[in-house]
């Protein structure tokens, strides 16, 4: 694990990902809170682009708490068979939307701790919820800011709740709204799990990791 860089790097980092990507855009695919929601739901060990792939044709027919129900769980079980774990995400979506529809009147509360009270929502998913359809500025680490986090220091920890804590201490306030979506960019196309792109990297004169692919 890194050490946490000072706040001058971080300053100097999170300038150089907005100047490359000022408006930095999560890739699933969504039409409202609800269905972002169940995109980020079934996006658990999933790539976006594979939710997206089976959530376009659900989303056209089933875009409601109230829609997902009339559909049925056998319907939503064959819209989603393409994702890992779909029997189990389509139960949670039919449980999820139930609940929606008798206790929140089919409109998505916007607390971490309502969103967290779902089936098959945890903390990461309801993050994600609030960063994308809120514009709040909450940190969802995955797999991909979890690798940059530590690798560069700039928010390293032990586990996702010490990479969140290290991210909001850290980072400073006008960069935590896009945070998230430019360290799950950087994991993604460059700091990558196998062999990082790092002499692509344009953080690379400021990242600590060690072993730099040449
Ligand atoms: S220099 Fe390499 S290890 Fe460091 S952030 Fe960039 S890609 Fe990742």
């Amino acid at each position: 694990m890194a050490k946490q860089l000072d706040y001058q790097a971080i300053r100097e980092i999170f300038t150089r990902f907005q100047a490359g990507e000022p408006e930095p855009k999560g890739e699933l695919e969504h039409v409202n809170a609800f269905t972002l929601v169940v995109a980020v739901a079934l996006s658990a060990q999933a790539t976006d682009a594979g939710v997206n792939k089976a959530t376009r044709a659900l989303f056209e027919v089933a875009d409601t708490p109230q829609k997902i129900l009339d559909l049925g769980e056998a319907a939503l079980t064959d819209h989603i068979r393409t994702i890992g774990l779909y029997r189990n995400k389509a139960r949670n979506v039919i449980r999820l939307s139930r609940i929606l529809v008798e206790e929140y009147g089919g409109v998505v509360p916007n607390s971490r701790a309502a969103l967290q009270s779902l089936p098959g929502v945890g903390r990461k998913t309801a993050n994600v919820v609030l960063n994308m359809w809120w514009h709040y500025p909450a940190q969802a680490v995955d797999t991909h800011i979890f690798r940059v986090g530590n690798r560069s220091g700039i928010c390293p920890g032990k586990d996702v709740d010490a990479v969140e804590r290290a991210i909001e201490d850290n980072i400073p306030v006008e960069f935590q709204q896009h945070a998230h979506h430019w360290l799950i960019l950087h994991g993604r196309y460059t700091c990558v799990a196998r062999k990082p792109k790092c002499n692509a990297c344009l953080i690379r004169d400021l990242c600590q990791f060690e072993d730099k692919t040449e």
